[in-house]
């Protein structure tokens, strides 16, 4: 209902453009907008979970064009904060673009992109995917799925049968089983779905590929236009782990590696998940005394000049595959969505 509420509110907009007069008032210094993935648009049948973290590499040269064509800056950062703590005055708005994780599709087809336009942005790192020891749960529980009619599993202990012969009730077992791994101690996520798919012969080894490697990292960290920031070692849902040590160790262990793979300081951070569920006063308490500049979440939000006290929350504008539309980001980075979900609050930190 809520749902159907906002799609409606949103469509009114986009007919009206009524939501540029707030723009003034809520587009604040500019936004970070947050993306994982760049890749072609695919023809093969997909999960809607994962396809909606790629945007096309079409999409990509249109957002920078678009942020460009209405007097919008592209900065680092590294330049974002120090707007916040020096700021000059009557610059223009800004907007920076990161990426989460370390996919390779960053460095293959984002970084020519961002080359092409001399554009800078920002790449948060897993340390155990740029490690390939990751284990990609999400991308072999889709071919789990997509491969199979009927599906008889066993998730710790406990037996399961799904039937999905169409692509509706694949979507549906896909998140079904999904919910049942994220609910399972973070620790023992990974295992559990190497166990899980090992029978259908579906191994971790076989999508590593999808990643950056130390090598890629370290090129991205020494180019002019890249920022190489931590996002924890093993992407865990933080707010799920039970001590305050753990969540300092992934935190703090990732920024570790990085420099010492890449010889270059890390000054920036993106919380895992990053939503209200997953990160909360203790997970941002960490963050904030583990020595960065800057910290971001997923909260939907525009950047004020009231974020300089709170650099370890920062706002961003998720940019997903499922719309990649611009009309939907101009509202979104005059806002309009923003005040929604925060109740006409500008300032949107924890
Ligand atoms: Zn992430």
């Amino acid at each position: 209902m809520k749902h159907a509420l906002i799609r409606t509110i949103i469509k009114f907009f986009r007919i009206t453009r009524v939501y540029r007069i707030l723009c003034p008032v809520y587009r604040g210094e500019g936004v970070i907008l947050g993306m994982h993935r760049v890749v072609p648009a695919s023809e093969k049948p997909r999960i809607a979970a994962n396809s909606r973290i790629e945007i096309t590499p079409e999409f990509l040269e249109e957002l920078i064009l678009f942020f460009r064509g209405i007097g919008y800056e592209i900065i680092s950062l590294g330049q974002v904060y120090e707007r916040l703590n020096l700021p000059k005055g009557a610059e223009k708005p800004f907007v920076c673009f990161t990426f989460d994780d370390g996919y390779v599709d960053v460095c293959r087809t984002a970084l020519p992109i961002f080359e092409k336009y001399d554009a800078p942005f920002v790449v948060y790192v897993v340390t155990t995917f740029a490690d390939r020891s990751a284990v990609l749960w999400w991308y072999m529980l889709e071919d789990l799925v997509l491969n199979h009619d009927v599906l008889d599993i066993r998730i710790r202990g406990r037996d399961y049968s799904f039937k999905c012969p169409g692509h509706d009730q694949k979507e549906d077992v896909f998140n079904r089983i999904r919910s049942i791994l994220m609910d399972l101690p973070q620790t023992e996520l990974s295992a559990e779905v190497k166990a899980l798919c090992a029978p259908f012969g579906i191994l971790p080894e076989h999508y590593v590929s999808q990643l950056m490697s130390w090598k890629q990292v370290s090129e991205l960290a020494r180019h002019p236009l890249a920022t190489v920031g931590a996002h924890t070692v093993h992407h865990y849902n933080l707010s799920m782990l039970s001590t305050e040590d753990e969540v300092e160790r992934e935190i703090l262990e990732s920024k570790r590696l990085i420099e010492n793979k890449t010889g270059r300081k890390v000054f920036h951070f993106a919380y895992p998940f990053g939503s209200r569920e997953e990160v909360g006063r203790r997970e941002i308490e960490v963050a904030s005394r583990c020595g960065f500049h800057t910290a971001v979440t997923v909260r939907e939000g525009a950047i004020f000049p009231g974020h300089k006290r709170y650099t370890e929350a920062l706002p961003r504008i998720e940019i997903t595959g499922r719309y990649q539309d611009i009309t939907l980001v101009d509202m979104r980075r005059c806002g309009t969505v923003s005040l929604m979900r925060n109740g006409f609050n500008r300032l949107v930190t924890l």
